[in-house]
Formats: C-alpha cells, sequence, structure tokens
C-alpha cells in the first residue's frame, strides 16, 4: 500500500497529462484538449467547429472540460466556444485585443461558410501576457503573441507550446487580415517564442506539430528575420 502511494507520488507530473488534438472544420484547424488523467479535468484551446467531434474526444479521454482558451478571435478558432460552454459550463478565456475580431466571427462566418453561425458567448474573463490559466492539474503559462492578430496569444506547459496561428511547422501565421502586423509577429516569433527550449514540442493551430529547435534552424521566414536583424 505504501509502496503504491510512494510512487504514485514520484511519477512525473507530466505522465499525468493526456494532451489530445483534433482537426475540425472547414479550414482544418487544430483544437487541443489538454487533460489530466488523475484529477479528470481539461482545458480546451481553440475549439472552433464540430462542437459534438471535441465533447466526444472529451468524453473518451475521460477528462470534463473546465476551461476554453482562444489563441485568437478568428471564426475557424472560435465557432466551437457557445456549444462547449453550453455542454459543460466551461469557462471561456482569451485576449481583450481580439474582442471585436471575435465579436464579428459570426457575420465572418456567413461570408466564409455562406451559413449562419450564432456568435461567439462573450469571453468570462481576459487573459495577459505572463497569466497563468489552470484547471486541476493542467496549468498553462499565456505568452502575448501579437502580429497575426493583435491579441494573438501562445501557450506554454510541460514542455510543449500550442503557437495557434502564430508559429507554423516551416511557416507563420498570415499578417494580412485585419490587425494583422508582420513586424509586430516576427517579433513575438523571435523575442519570445524562440527563447523557449530548442526540445519545445510546438502544437500550432493549423497542420502538424514541430519543435522550437526545428524552426529556428530551418522556418524561411525566421531565418530571413534573423539575416535582417544581423545586417541592422
Ligand atoms: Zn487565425
Ligand atoms: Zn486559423
Amino acid at each position: 500500500m505504501d509502496v503504491g502511494a510512494k510512487a504514485m507520488a514520484e511519477e512525473p507530473r507530466v505522465n499525468e497529462l493526456l494532451v489530445r488534438g483534433i482537426v475540425v472544420g472547414l479550414f482544418a484547424e487544430n483544437c487541443w484538449i489538454i487533460g489530466n488523467r488523475r484529477t479528470g479535468e481539461a482545458i480546451c484551446i481553440d475549439p472552433g467547429d464540430q462542437p459534438q467531434d471535441i465533447l466526444a474526444l472529451a468524453r473518451d479521454l475521460g477528462v470534463r472540460i473546465k476551461l476554453i482558451v482562444n489563441s485568437h478571435g478568428h471564426l475557424d478558432h472560435i465557432l466551437g466556444v457557445r456549444a462547449i460552454k453550453e455542454a459543460t459550463g466551461a469557462k471561456f478565456l482569451m485576449h481583450r485585443d481580439d474582442l471585436e475580431i471575435a465579436r464579428s466571427a459570426g457575420r465572418s462566418a456567413l461570408m466564409w461558410l455562406g451559413r449562419y453561425v450564432e456568435p461567439p458567448p462573450e469571453p468570462d474573463a481576459f487573459i495577459a501576457d505572463e497569466d497563468e490559466v489552470d484547471v486541476d492539474g493542467v496549468k498553462l503559462k499565456v505568452i502575448h503573441t501579437p502580429g497575426h492578430t493583435p491579441g494573438s496569444c501562445s501557450f506554454y506547459t510541460e514542455g510543449m507550446l500550442f503557437s495557434g496561428d502564430t508559429l507554423f511547422r516551416g511557416s507563420i501565421g498570415r499578417t494580412d487580415l485585419p490587425g494583422g502586423n508582420y513586424d509586430q509577429e516576427m517579433a513575438s516569433i523571435i523575442d519570445k517564442l524562440l527563447k523557449l527550449p530548442d526540445e519545445t514540442v510546438v502544437l500550432p493551430g493549423h497542420m502538424e506539430e514541430t519543435r522550437i529547435g526545428v524552426e529556428k534552424a530551418t522556418n524561411p521566414f525566421i531565418l530571413m528575420e534573423l539575416r535582417r536583424r544581423e545586417q541592422r
């Protein structure tokens, strides 16, 4: 009995985390569930669409979504928030600077998807740089990474970075949409995200995962910006 309890206590905390992605919607967005297998509580990042599939994944994992956190307010990341919130009672958090973008997501859906979608609910609270958001057994550090949108945030926990639409494998988030700013995005990536350890696993808002070290060495946008800085 004692031995069992001791073994449990000594098990590294990382083993308690369950992390699963599900690709949802027309824009093939990665929604992430980060749960704790001991406490059964989970955070959902960017429920962009197909809320029933996201809820089914949480059920399969044996966790309850207690908190919804958005990397930014674009419609492909936010259209599932209302249904997940209604089904779970989870609180919804995002950065204040993306509020207008989030509020217009219903209208954008009509334009992009050709169907009416109820706009996302107002956030229960706002997140800011260096905040920590948590449920029992899962804690995310907020890194404000503006550029793709003014309120874009990335989230770090236990050697993993959820980079939203800021950093992708071999690419970066587009900056030609309203509120986008290329220089700001490169500063967010280089001065904030690349400061993380090279072995950090990057789980982005679209496409496959990567690592910070791989992007530092091979991402053409990053290499170009680093060269530009050297020449200054
Ligand atoms: Zn986006
Ligand atoms: Zn996106």
